[in-house]
């Protein structure tokens, strides 16, 4: 029997146009699956239903497809698994690690006033500040049944510890872009504190919704931005505990603008489709992307 080709995917948020750094992350995804006789998935990371849009959708195609990029359907939209998400959540429940969480983003600012020290994780957001208290249960199942809004959190002290405890010791492999050997890295994600991981309207968040995906997709080799690099920590601990293999990982290098800063939307950096319409070609733009 021949060893299953390897799995690779481009995973982007239909949530904006995208830019020559999605293009980079794309190319390296199809450079990195013809080197390795591998296959090229794409999926559509559409979970946030307030903010992703059709067209946004039909142009990441538009997009991949100028750029010469071919992949497998059919596509994945994440919007249309949520029961699957529900059902890894439900085992996170059951294992006592999940709990609602009331608190706005107002009432951990307010929290926080007076606490220059504490602690903020890789993203730069304060960590949960409202921590779980056993004796708090009760009040908490009487808010959600009453309606309130509420997130879930993975109370991380408890659910790293068992992930250890079921999977040894938490860390990936991380690939370089170029190939070679790579090297483990020690996963840290206590450095994020107790997570969001559902939300009370949708059963999930990035982090479940990502590890789920992968794991139901075959994914085997997750190439994707060094900012995500950190959030590996969160999704080792989620696929220790749902008992869900680890895929090898490579986190690239980053495109930056003329100020230093990583391109995104929220800069205002210029679309591949308004690259495209000034005159650029694919070629042009896979340099610019460097790859
Ligand atoms: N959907 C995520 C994004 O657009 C990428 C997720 C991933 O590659 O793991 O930033």
């Amino acid at each position: 029997m021949s060893a299953p080709r390897p799995v690779f995917r481009f995973a982007p948020s239909p949530n904006g146009l995208l830019h020559l750094g999605h293009a980079r992350s794309a190319l390296l995804n199809a450079a990195m699956a013809e080197a390795a006789g591998g296959r090229l998935l794409l999926r559509i990371e559409d979970i946030d239903a307030t903010r992703c849009r059709p067209d946004y959708e039909a142009a990441i195609h538009e997009d991949l497809g100028w750029l010469g990029l071919d992949w497998e359907r059919p596509v994945r939209r994440q919007s249309e698994h949520l029961a699957e998400h529900a059902a890894a959540l439900a085992r996170l429940e059951a294992m006592g690690l999940v709990y609602a969480s009331f608190e706005s983003r107002g009432d951990i600012r307010r929290a926080l006033e007076n606490r220059p020290d504490w602690p903020h994780d890789p993203d730069g957001a304060p960590l949960f500040p409202f921590p779980r208290v056993a004796t708090d249960e009760a009040e908490r199942a009487r808010r959600a049944a009453a309606g309130e809004p509420f997130a879930l959190r993975l109370d991380m002290r408890r659910a790293a510890a068992l992930a250890r405890a079921r999977g040894g010791p938490l860390d990936w492999r991380e690939v370089p872009e170029r190939g070679g050997e790579g090297e483990t890295v020690t996963a840290d994600p206590l450095a994020w504190g107790d997570v969001v991981i559902a939300r009370k309207e949708v059963p999930t968040s990035y982090h479940l919704a990502v590890v789920v995906d992968d794991a139901l997709q075959g994914v085997s080799h997750v190439v994707r931005g060094a900012d995500l690099k950190a959030a590996t920590s969160v999704h080792r601990v989620l696929q220790a505990l749902l008992g869900l293999p680890a895929p090898l990982y490579t986190h690239h290098s980053l495109l930056l603008d003329d100020e230093g800063r990583k391109l995104s939307k929220s800069i205002g950096s210029e679309s591949l489709a308004a690259l495209r319409a000034r005159g650029m070609t694919p070629d042009e733009a896979r340099r610019r992307a460097g790859v």
